[in-house]
């Protein structure tokens, strides 16, 4: 067993527009790093939370905690570990938060304990075990492009089958994530319990469509395929801007744009750098006007998830 494991996890894009639960894809930054050390007792413990006093650090109310704890159990319940959190993704952002959190932990967990898990992708439930109690849902769709890197199709959730797809090598993301906080719990009562057929046909099309474009990098499939139906329309006015922000994404060239997640991160899709940063300086400027504080955040689609840092 090592004596200190850190590890870097990256924020992520769920949903995707017309991928609601089942399509997400990882970012370069930002992104959680954690330590795992050996502790002295068994169990997982939090011994500090450095860049955010809002999560907890009880570590039955901690993602990251409960989701290593779930691995100790599985491995030998008589372990010990200590984690750091370096929190640089703002929880209830949108862009996966606690996600990142619950794959930095069990991702160093497995490493610190001489990787016990050989194979990344089992690492995944562990994961959703930690990220349950932060969304009240046992979803892969954040968890598993963060561990994994590129875009991912959750087919499954439970029996888990999510399927890698990587990504278009010019593809890049804008985010905007406005200073407002969302809760995934809440965000979730807004949705209809039921969908009109016409919709589920449009949506599915997008979907196919989406992921077509996504396999064969076909960028101009990729942008007529980024629209949703079915969530979009209820969830757009929780955020407040975001009308404005979409239409100034595609204003300048983004391929599309969206809600992240259930929001309030706003992002969109762009055919190489220089498309990027033009969509950001627009989307910033309409942003402007808000009178709310927001991060952006320029990236490349991140093709290799979560990494353990070598000092
Ligand atoms: P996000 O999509 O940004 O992860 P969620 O609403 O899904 O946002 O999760 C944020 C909630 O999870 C907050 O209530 C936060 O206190 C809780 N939480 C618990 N542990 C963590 C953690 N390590 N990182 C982020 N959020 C956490």
């Amino acid at each position: 067993m090592s004596k200190s494991i850190r590890v870097y996890s990256p924020a992520s894009v769920s949903n995707v527009t017309c991928g609601f639960d089942v399509l997400g894809f990882a970012i370069e930054k930002p992104g959680d790093i954690i330590l795992a050390e050996q502790g002295g007792k068994p169990g997982v413990r939090i011994k500090e939370i450095v860049g955010s006093d809002s999560i907890p650090l009880n570590p039955l109310e901690n993602v990251a905690s409960v989701a290593a704890q779930a691995l100790v159990n599985h491995i030998d319940p008589k372990i010990g570990i200590d984690l750091t959190i370096y929190k640089n993704i703002k929880p209830g952002s949108g862009i996966g938060s606690s996600a990142s959190s619950a794959v930095a932990a069990t991702f160093a967990a497995n490493q610190l304990l001489g990787t016990p898990i050989k194979n990344t992708f089992d690492l995944i439930p562990f994961a959703m075990q930690g990220e349950q109690i932060a969304s009240g849902a046992f979803h892969a769709d954040n968890v598993a492009p963060a561990l994994l890197g590129g875009f991912i199709i959750v087919r499954s959730n439970d029996p888990l089958d999510v399927v890698q797809l990587g990504a278009p090598p010019d593809l890049y993301t804008v985010v905007i994530h406005p200073d407002v906080q969302i809760k995934t719990s809440e965000s979730r009562k807004l949705l209809p319990g039921q969908v009109p057929l016409k919709s589920l046909v449009t949506q599915t099309g997008n979907l196919a469509g989406l992921v077509a474009g996504l396999l064969q990098h076909d960028y101009s499939l990729i942008g007529r395929s980024m629209h949703d139906v079915i969530i979009e329309p209820v969830r757009a006015s929780t955020i407040p801007g975001f009308v404005e922000l979409k239409s100034a994404a595609l204003h300048a060239g983004a391929l599309g744009a969206g809600i992240s997640g259930s929001g309030p991160s706003v992002f969109a899709l762009c055919k190489g750098e220089i498309s990027a940063h033009k969509v950001h300086d627009e989307m910033k400027i309409a942003y402007e006007s808000f009178n709310i504080k927001f991060d952006s955040y320029i990236s490349p689609i991140n093709k290799k998830g979560t990494i353990q840092i070598i000092d």
